[in-house]
């Protein structure tokens, strides 16, 4: 019988399961927030993913229930297992991905190295851990932050005043000591209900005003060591909270050689794009071989180098469309994926991967690609 895996939110990610969904013989569904969102080709239902009625009659139709974004809120997630539904990655295991003060504490239980953190309250308590990490720290919003969105640089507590405003009775914030790090990383494993774990190679991202711009898999001048490191951790946070999809582990390289843990996705995520093309198994194939429970597909790079360029709306004036040609036409290589969505400045339209065997050409041409949007 044809399993049904219906995801909840219609952006790009979910755009990206339809094509491996046909192929690997799955029905795909989605519940998209708006019509003419980036997945409509497989929208069955449009409405909001925080009432549980909506949800509840979107998932009466599916086997399994996934996610574009992990927003759902905890108790429409609590009540869809209570009614029976297969739910991955559960709610048990996404709360550490939708606050990042829960998320810090149960990495600190399981071990993982990750930069100092503590929960503050108002200015004073931040101005005391700014003190006492030599003067500075980032200040992060537990919940809802995106693309850099709700992270802040601060050099004294008043600095995050607002925030502290804005926060509800007794909520805190986060703060988190300023690493200074070499270059970031990330880690991703694919994990089924059933316990298989796969880890694809670690690679390096490079972010621009906080958002993602490139990534190259795997990590450049990774020795060994690192590579294994990236990987364990990747594996403890799977098992220790109970993965089930794909899990994305963003890290901080310092220069002293430390692997620290930024933050945790529980979805198929950008740094993972390069795997579409770059890797024998897509992470959006992997993900739904693992929340469906099939056996999950070899990782290992197709080439020496995936080079990924996102590609950002830009105020250039002329139709998308003849753009994604003109990149096509100028650079036959290049493997241009586009999100079908209207390009705002800043807004993710798309990206590129190229592979390759000399990394400095890779990265030549899958930026010249990229820059066709600008
Ligand atoms: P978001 O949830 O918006 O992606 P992140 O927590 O990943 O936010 O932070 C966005 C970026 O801010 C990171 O990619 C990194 O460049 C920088 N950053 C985050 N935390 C720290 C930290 N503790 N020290 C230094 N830089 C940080």
């Amino acid at each position: 019988m044809t399993v049904r895996v219906g995801v909840i939110g219609g952006g790009q990610l979910a755009r990206m399961m339809i094509a491996p969904a046909v192929e690997l013989g799955l029905e795909l569904r989605v519940l998209a927030e708006d019509e003419g969102m980036s997945a409509q080709l497989a929208a069955t239902a449009v409405g909001d993913y925080r009432d549980l009625e909506t949800v509840r009659s979107f998932v009466r139709d599916v086997d399994v229930v996934t996610f574009d974004h992990e927003h759902v809120p905890q108790e429409v997630l609590r009540a869809l297992v209570a009614d029976g539904v297969q739910v991955h990655p559960g709610p048990d295991a996404l709360q550490f991905a939708q606050d990042k003060l829960v998320m810090r504490a149960r990495l600190a239980e399981l071990g993982v190295p990750q930069p100092d953190w503590a929960p503050v309250h108002d200015e004073g308590e931040l101005q005391r851990f700014i003190d006492e990490h030599g003067g500075g720290a980032v200040v992060k919003t537990p919940r809802g932050g995106y693309d850099g969105k709700g992270v802040r640089v601060v050099r004294a507590g008043a600095d995050a005043a607002d925030w502290f405003d804005a926060a509800g009775e007794g909520e805190a914030l986060l703060a988190e000591e300023l690493v200074s790090f070499t270059r970031e990383l990330a880690q991703q494993v694919a994990r089924r209900p059933s316990g298989q774990i796969v880890a694809y190679p670690v690679v390096e991202t490079v972010q621009r005003d906080g958002v993602c711009a490139e990534v190259i898999a795997p990590a450049p001048d990774a020795h060994d060591r690192l590579v294994q490191v990236a990987e364990q951790i990747g594996r403890r946070i799977a098992e220790g909270i109970g993965v089930t999809g794909m899990l994305a582990v963003e890290l901080f390289e310092t220069d002293d050689e430390r692997i620290l843990v930024n933050e945790l996705a529980m979805r198929p995520h950008n740094s993972g794009h390069w795997s579409q093309d770059g890797s024998v198994t897509g992470q959006f194939e992997q993900h739904l071989r693992a929340v469906a429970d099939l056996p999950l597909g070899a990782t290992e790079p197709r080439s020496p180098w995936t080079v990924m360029v996102n590609i950002l709306g830009g105020p250039a004036e002329g139709a998308l469309e003849d753009r994604f040609a003109r990149a096509m036409a100028e650079h036959p290589e290049a493997k241009v994926h586009t999100y079908g969505k209207s390009p705002r400045p800043g807004r993710k339209v798309g990206h590129v991967n190229v592979s390759g065997d000399d990394l400095d050409d890779a990265v030549y041409t899958a930026r010249a690609a990229a820059d066709h949007f600008l």
